[in-house]
C-alpha cells in the first residue's frame, strides 16, 4: 500500500485520472503469460519521458519497485510485479510518431502494437520485419527489452537488427538518448544494444527508433507433412544447407498440430506426425523458384504431402494454425512449463531427439514447435500437479542438452524470474557478475523490475 501523499505526487505527475488503486485494477496489471500474478501497489499511466523520470526519481527517493509494462504477453514474467510497487503502463504513449520514407526508418513510442506499425508502414510499400507470433497484441517497448524474435528471424534477424536509436529513462530518472538516426554509428559504447533485451532491468524505453526495409514483391508459402518428427528436422537441415534463405522456416510436431487441429476444430494434420511452414520472399520470378526448391528438399527428407498456399486466404489459413498453437497448448494444461531454447540450427535434429529420451526417462509428455529454421524451438512440458518433480528434473536436462550443444536456454522470451535460476549455467560466475555490476552501477538501489534476469542482483 502506497501511503496518500505519496499517490497524491503521482497524481500530480500524471493526472488523477491516470492513477489507478483499486482492487480489480490492479488484477489487470499483475501477470503476463507465465500466468504467474502479484498485485502491485498502484499503476501509472505516463504520457511523456519527462513524467516517466519524475516517478522513478520519486520511486528512487521512497525505494519502491518500478516495474514497466507494455500488453503482458511476455512469456518469462518480466512485466509481473513481483515485489509490488508500481506498474508503469505505456497505454498512453502509444503514437507512431514518424515514418521517414526517404530514409527508411520509423520513430515510434513504446506502446504501439507491433501489428500496427507493420501494417502503416507496409501500406507505403516499407516492410517492419520483426513478427513475432504475438504481433497482434504485444507492444514495440516490450519487444524492445525482450529483443523478440518471430517467425521471420531466420532470414531478417530480430528485433535488435532494427533499432537505430532509443530514448530512456534510467532508473535515476536521468534521460538519455542512445544511436542516431543513421546506419552507421560507432561513437562510444552501444547502448542501444545494452538496453535492448535488458527485460526492462537498465533503463525505461520511452521513443524508439527503428529500421526499416522495402516490402518484398512477392511472398511464396507451402506446408510439408511428415510421418515423423525426425524427416521433419531433416528437412529443416537440408533447406538451410541449401542456397536458399527462405524467411520463415517452422516446426510443428504431432502433439502440437493435434492441440492446434482441436482448437480450431479442424483436422490439420490428415494423418501425418510433423508439419513444416516455409516461406519464401522477393521478387515473384526469384520466389517461385525458390518455393520449388524448398518443396523438393521436403520430399527429398520424406514429406507425404506438401500444400502451397496460392491465394492470401490459404496463407492466413496456414499462420492461423501455427499462431494457435501456443494458446491451444494453454488450454489443454494451463500449467505447462514452457521452453525456449535455441541451438546451432544443425542441431535441431539431435536436440528433438534428445528432448524424446528425456521425456519418455521422466514418464512425460513434451510437445515441440517453433521457429526451427534459426534453431529456437518452443519445448513445453505438459503436466499434471503430482508431475511437477519429475518437469523440474526434465527441464534441468534439456538446458543442460542444449548448454552441451553450444545454444542457448532463452532465444526470444528472456530470463525473467521463469528463467533466472539457470541463468549461471549458461554465462557462469563472471559474466553474471559482470552483468549484475552494469545493474548497480545504473540502477544503485535496484528499483527497476527487481527479481528479474537476477535472483539477487546483489
Ligand atoms: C501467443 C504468444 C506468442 C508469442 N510469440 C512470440 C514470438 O514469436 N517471438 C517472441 O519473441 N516472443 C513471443 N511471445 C512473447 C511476447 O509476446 C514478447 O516477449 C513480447 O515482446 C512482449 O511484449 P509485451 O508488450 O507484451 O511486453 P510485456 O510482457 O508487458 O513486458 C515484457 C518485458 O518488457 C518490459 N517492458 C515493457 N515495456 C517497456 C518499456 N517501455 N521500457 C522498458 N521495459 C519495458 C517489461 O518490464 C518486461 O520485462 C509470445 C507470447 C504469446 C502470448
Amino acid at each position: 500500500m502506497l501511503k496518500p501523499p505519496l499517490l497524491k505526487e503521482l497524481s500530480q505527475i500524471v493526472g488523477q485520472a491516470n492513477v489507478f488503486t483499486d482492487a480489480e485494477e490492479l488484477v489487470v496489471y499483475s501477470y503476463d503469460a507465465t500466468r504467474v500474478s502479484s498485485l502491485p501497489s498502484a499503476v501509472v499511466r505516463p504520457s511523456s519521458a519527462q513524467e516517466v523520470s519524475d516517478i522513478l526519481r520519486l520511486a528512487n527517493r521512497e525505494q519502491i519497485p518500478v516495474v514497466p509494462r507494455g500488453a503482458g504477453t511476455g512469456m518469462s514474467g518480466g512485466s509481473v510485479p513481483l515485489q509490488g510497487g508500481l506498474v508503469l503502463s505505456f497505454e498512453r504513449m502509444n503514437r507512431i510518431l514518424e515514418i521517414d520514407e526517404a530514409n527508411r526508418m520509423a520513430v515510434v513510442e513504446p506502446g504501439v502494437i507491433t501489428g500496427d506499425l507493420q501494417r502503416a508502414v507496409e501500406a507505403r510499400g516499407l516492410f517492419y520485419p520483426p513478427d513475432p507470433a504475438s504481433q497482434q497484441f504485444c507492444t514495440l517497448g516490450g519487444n524492445i527489452a525482450e529483443c523478440a524474435g518471430g517467425l521471420r528471424a531466420v532470414k531478417y534477424g530480430v528485433t535488435r537488427d532494427y533499432v537505430l536509436g532509443l530514448e530512456v529513462v534510467l532508473p535515476t530518472g536521468e534521460i538519455i538518448r542512445t544511436g542516431s538516426r543513421t546506419l552507421k554509428n560507432v561513437a562510444g559504447y552501444d547502448l542501444t544494444r545494452l538496453i535492448v533485451g535488458s527485460e526492462g532491468t537498465l533503463g525505461v524505453v520511452t521513443k524508439i527508433v527503428l529500421r526499416l526495409l522495402s516490402l518484398p514483391e512477392s511472398v511464396r508459402t507451402l506446408a510439408a507433412f511428415f510421418p515423423d518428427v525426425g524427416s521433419a528436422a531433416h528437412a529443416i537441415t537440408a533447406i538451410l544447407s541449401g542456397k536458399v534463405v527462405p524467411r520463415a522456416l517452422e516446426l510443428i510436431d504431432e502433439g502440437s498440430l493435434a492441440a492446434a487441429g482441436n482448437y480450431l476444430k479442424q483436422d490439420i494434420a490428415g494423418g501425418a506426425r510433423a508439419m513444416v511452414l516455409a516461406e519464401v520472399d522477393g521478387a515473384s520470378q526469384t520466389t517461385e523458384r525458390e518455393i520449388a526448391v524448398v518443396e523438393q528438399a521436403c520430399r527429398e527428407a520424406g514429406a507425404n504431402s506438401v500444400t502451397r498456399a496460392e491465394e492470401q486466404a490459404d496463407r492466413d489459413r496456414l499462420w492461423k494454425i501455427r499462431r494457435s498453437i501456443s494458446p491451444a497448448l494453454y488450454t489443454i494444461k494451463p500449467r505447462k512449463r514452457s521452453e525456449d531454447i535455441v541451438v546451432p540450427p544443425a542441431r535441431i535434429p539431435d536436440i528433438l531427439a534428445q528432448i524424446q529420451v528425456i521425456a519418455k526417462r521422466h514418464g512425460l509428455t513434451i510437445v515441440n514447435f517453433g521457429h526451427a529454421g534459426d534453431g529456437n524451438i518452443h519445448v513445453n512440458i505438459l503436466l499434471e500437479d503430482e508431475e511437477q518433480s519429475a518437469a523440474k528434473l526434465a527441464e534441468q536436462e534439456i538446458l543442460a542438452a542444449v548448454l552441451g550443444m553450444q545454444g542457448s536456454i532463452s532465444g526470444e522470451h528472456g530470463i525473467g524470474f521463469s528463467k533466472a535460476d539457470y541463468l549461471p549455467m549458461e554465462t557462469g560466475a563472471a559474466a553474471l557478475e559482470a552483468m549484475k555490476k552494469i545493474k548497480r552501477a545504473l540502477d544503485p538501489n535496484n528499483i527497476l523490475n527487481p527479481g528479474k534476469i537476477f535472483i539477487n542482483a546483489e
